[in-house]
């Protein structure tokens, strides 16, 4: 599963006042699987801790097969399974299975009725004998799955964990093409078939689907026929003879197109690589999804273990409950994943895609087997990305993406708190999608590789896979691989990275002398992090040239002494950049200037830049030289170094700038010259360049940071640019012009927002800002305006889906504390009106007054139709 964490994040950006509401707000999100920074928990040190074991296995699933059919308006599956399994080791008369929420019709095996209990989302059948784990029964359940009508938590309004979800399903919903989807992680399929719904549960699996003809439908395995039937309907049999965990089983139906696309296997055969798109994004299903084949190629080499399932196919779905989610052979995306050919510019999602990709080895193969586990699951899809980074777009790349990652860990962990990254005492099963199953898990495997070295590595991973395809498995068959391979003892690794909490904190110092370069580490971090033992590569840089060697750093203070020869010019401690933590470095400044000269490594090269001090004479030099670096974020960085530099040096720094922002590679370097201008260059000047961008550059995000600054020197000039860009078929700038109005828009700005959401042309994420955005820009305006919102929220409350939803208690109280002060203020400009004798205006002020309170009682209202209490995990 992909975390969206980043995704709503980006949306509040714009979201200012209620901050620390919105936050939670985001954090809950997060409960959904979204990630990285879990909600701030009170500390509840008293309360006892329960550890989560893995589930006892009773029995073994063998198949399952499913014949489904739906009722869309009452959101509805009509359902028949027929399930054969067998006692796993000890011989049984019961079958024990999950079944949330449903009607079961009856139970039978051999055409006679069997006795069964049904209570607590737990279906318990009486076996017509005692087998034995020699012996396999098949059973037969006829059942009614209601996702819509089971309670959640207490609520049903806002849930994650449905299983089955009906978007649109009776049409009331412009522009939103109705469709049935499903999600299983972590234990929600259990909605809509019965079953052992346990991560250390799998099974084989056939699906017939029975649709209108229109539909298109998509689920795990192969497609091996498509019957119509008398009555108008059709029929599809998808069938996975691989077995694999119960969570992972998928369906869609829509009216979606099938883009076909294909990956040729080392033997010469063809398999099918599919992305299921709506109509009007059919042209652009390529441009977004078209890598996926060289991915599938590429990590099958990589891991010596060729993509294991029949098929690879890509849907994108409307109001997802996640980012995306690894469904064997059949994989969901939520609508952010939509891309113009313009848009992908900007931002693709082959990251996400490579994520989803992996995870057919690292979750759907070889399956963690407890959620306390699920960094065997998580870490590998999360380091995928930098695999494929590394490969497709060199090192740089890779290593400014694992930097990003690490912050996240640090920003997940600082705010939802530290926790063993095998983690048996968790709280809620959600709370292990967090940064640091993903980014610290994925930060820990690049570490091992450059500790053991990348043939080892993959050795290592190819026999994990080999030894425990189509099983579970925990973090110690993970390690019992590399020690086989590498012939060392990891315990030491293991226990401090995946039994431990937190991160080295380190001061690291140097001193030289004739001879020799001593390196002092001091390890600074909280107690109950322990120790670490670091293995460290140095480079030392002297009259030799680089000399790296690998030191063990585990006490509190190490100090290692390592020889030199003529004058020492730079250290590197952690010559690789792979160590997770963090470091307080005390190094002579000059060497900064022959670290930007000397190293690869695009993370030395960034520091080198921004840490050699501007009053050194090389400091100029560097940041001009770095001002054309080939690497993008380094040019991107060097911007903030022109601010100190001697005026001379200043105007040729400037005019790359301009350059810069006209005509780099990358758009998000155009954005950052082009947002570092306004404080360089003269008002009409910067007003010229926005407007030469607006009209020439391709980048959406460049057209919005040029709206951005235009309106900073001429508003009026950006406010008509918005009004010529509100038809661009681009979410994204609808994002740019909707913040413009926002800060700037008149009254008749109105009208835009209402169109926006008449016409349902915003969806997703991108709904959000916009809604964001229409709330900064009424609360500017009057009450009667104010009031043309209200149906908007009262409609999309209804219909919006879970973010819209979720966002909307912010908004709404935002609104009221603004209508509140707006009183106070209408009532003292009564009273000044009454006192100058000024009638009309006191009328005038009196009728704003009562509008408003008019708008807050309604608001209330809308307020009290609000679920109490968010739906729980
Ligand atoms: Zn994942």
């Amino acid at each position: 599963m992909k975390k969206i964490y980043y995704l709503v994040a980006l949306v509040l950006v714009a979201c200012q006042p209620k901050h620390s509401d919105t936050e939670r707000a985001a954090s809950k999100s997060n409960d959904s699987k979204a990630g990285a920074t879990a909600p701030i928990e009170e500390s509840k040190q008293d309360e006892p801790k329960v550890y989560h074991a893995s589930r006892t296995v009773l029995t073994d699933l063998i198949n399952t097969k499913l014949e489904v059919s739906f009722d869309w308006t009452k959101s509805w599956l009509i359902g028949k399974e027929t399930l054969q399994a067998k006692p796993h080791y000890y011989a049984s008369d019961k079958l024990v299975l999950d079944a949330k929420g449903m009607e079961i019709k009856s139970v039978s095996m051999a055409g006679k009725n069997c006795e069964f209990d049904y209570k607590d989302d737990v279906l318990t059948i009486k076996l017509n004998k005692t087998y034995t784990r020699d012996e396999t029964f098949t059973v037969v359940i006829d059942y009614i799955a209601k996702p819509d009508d089971r309670k959640a938590g207490g609520s049903s309004a806002i849930t994650s964990d449905k299983g089955l979800y009906f978007i649109n399903p009776r049409g009331e919903e412009p522009n939103k093409m109705p469709q049935i989807w499903t999600q299983g992680e972590t234990e929600s399929n259990s909605v809509w078939f019965p079953t052992i719904d346990s991560p250390n549960s799998k099974s084989k699996q056939e699906m017939y689907i029975t649709v209108q003809d229109k539909y298109a439908t998509l689920s795990n395995g192969k497609l091996i026929s498509s019957t119509k039937n008398a009555d108008g309907t059709r029929t599809d049999y998808w069938k996975q003879d691989l077995p694999h965990a119960p969570y992972l089983f998928m369906m869609g139906v829509g009216e979606f197109k099938v883009v076909k696309d294909s990956y040729k296997r080392p033997d010469g055969t063809t398999m099918e690589v599919n992305y299921y798109v709506e109509p009007q994004w059919e042209k652009d299903a390529k441009a977004i999804f078209g890598e996926t084949p060289a991915m599938i190629g590429f990590f099958s080499q990589l891991l010596g273990v060729e993509y294991p399932w029949d098929k690879y196919s890509q849907i994108v779905v409307r109001d997802y409950v996640s980012g995306a989610m690894e469904n064997t052979g059949a994989v969901i995306f939520g609508d952010y994943a939509y891309k113009t050919q313009r848009e992908l510019l900007d931002d693709n999602d082959n990251s996400t895609i490579a994520h989803e990709l992996f995870h057919h080895w690292f979750g759907d193969l070889v399956t963690a087997e407890s959620w306390s586990n699920l960094t065997l699951n998580e870490s590998f899809a999360n380091y995928s990305q930098f695999l494929w980074d590394e490969h497709r777009h060199g090192l740089d790349e890779a290593e400014y993406q694992a930097l990003q990652e690490a912050a996240g860990y640090f920003a997940s962990a600082e705010q939802g708190g530290y926790h063993n990254l095998v983690w048996f005492d968790y709280k809620s099963r959600e709370d292990m999608f967090d940064g640091h199953s993903y980014n610290k898990g994925g930060r820990i495997l690049h570490m091992l590789r450059k500790y053991i070295g990348d043939e080892a590595f993959f050795l290592a991973l190819k026999n994990y896979l080999k030894a425990n395809q189509f099983k579970a498995a925990e973090f110690h068959q993970l390690r019992l691989a590399f020690e086989e391979v590498s012939g060392e003892d990891l315990n030491w690794f293991f226990n401090q990275w995946y039994l431990g909490k937190g991160h080295p904190i380190m001061d690291v110092s140097y001193a030289t002398d004739a001879n020799s370069v001593s390196i002092t580490v001091k390890q600074k971090q909280k107690k109950d992090f322990g120790l670490f033992k670091l293995p460290v590569d140095v480079t030392v840089y002297d009259d030799r040239g680089a000399t790296t060697s690998r030191h063990w750093f585990n006490d509190e203070s190490t100090t290692v002494s390592i020889p030199t020869q003529g004058t020492v010019k730079n250290v590197i401690f952690d010559s690789e950049a792979v160590l997770l933590g963090k470091m307080e470095e005390k190094k002579d400044p000059s060497w900064y200037a022959f670290q930007w000269n000397n190293s690869k490594h695009y993370i030395h090269r960034k520091n080198a830049l921004q840490k050699l001090p501007s009053s050194n004479p090389e400091a100029s030099r560097v940041a001009l030289e770095a001002l054309k670096d080939p690497f993008w974020d380094i040019r991107s960085s060097a911007i903030d170094k022109i601010g100190k530099m001697s005026s001379e040096n200043k105007t040729a720094a400037v005019n790359r700038v301009k350059q810069m922002a006209t005509s780099d590679s990358v758009s998000a370097v155009r954005v950052a010259a082009l947002t570092a201008l306004s404080g360089m260059i003269t008002g009409p000047e910067l007003e010229q360049l926005c407007t030469e961008r607006l009209e020439k550059d391709q980048s959406y995000s460049v057209m919005s940071a040029a709206l951005l600054q235009l309106s900073k020197v001429n508003y009026k000039a950006a406010l008509e640019a918005c009004k010529r860009l509100e038809s661009e078929p681009s979410s994204k700038m609808q994002s740019g012009v909707a913040m413009i109005y926002a800060k700037y828009g008149e009254a008749d700005q109105m009208t835009y927002y209402e169109n926006v959401f008449k016409s349902n042309s915003v969806q997703g994420f991108d709904k959000i800002g916009i809604m964001n955005s229409m709330t900064f820009f009424i609360a500017r305006h009057e009450p009667r305006l104010q009031r043309r919102a209200l149906p908007i929220y009262e409609n999309e409350y209804k219909n919006g889906g879970m973010y819209v939803q979720m966002f909307m208690p912010q908004y709404i109280g935002y609104l009221k504390d603004n209508l509140q002060n707006s009183i106070e203020k209408y009532k003292a400009e009564e009273e000044k009106a009454k006192k100058d004798g000024n009638p009309n205006a006191a009328e005038i002020a009196r009728g704003k007054r009562v509008e408003a309170e008019a708008l807050i009682s309604d608001y209330d209202k809308l307020i009290a139709s609000f679920p109490k209490e968010e739906a729980g995990h």
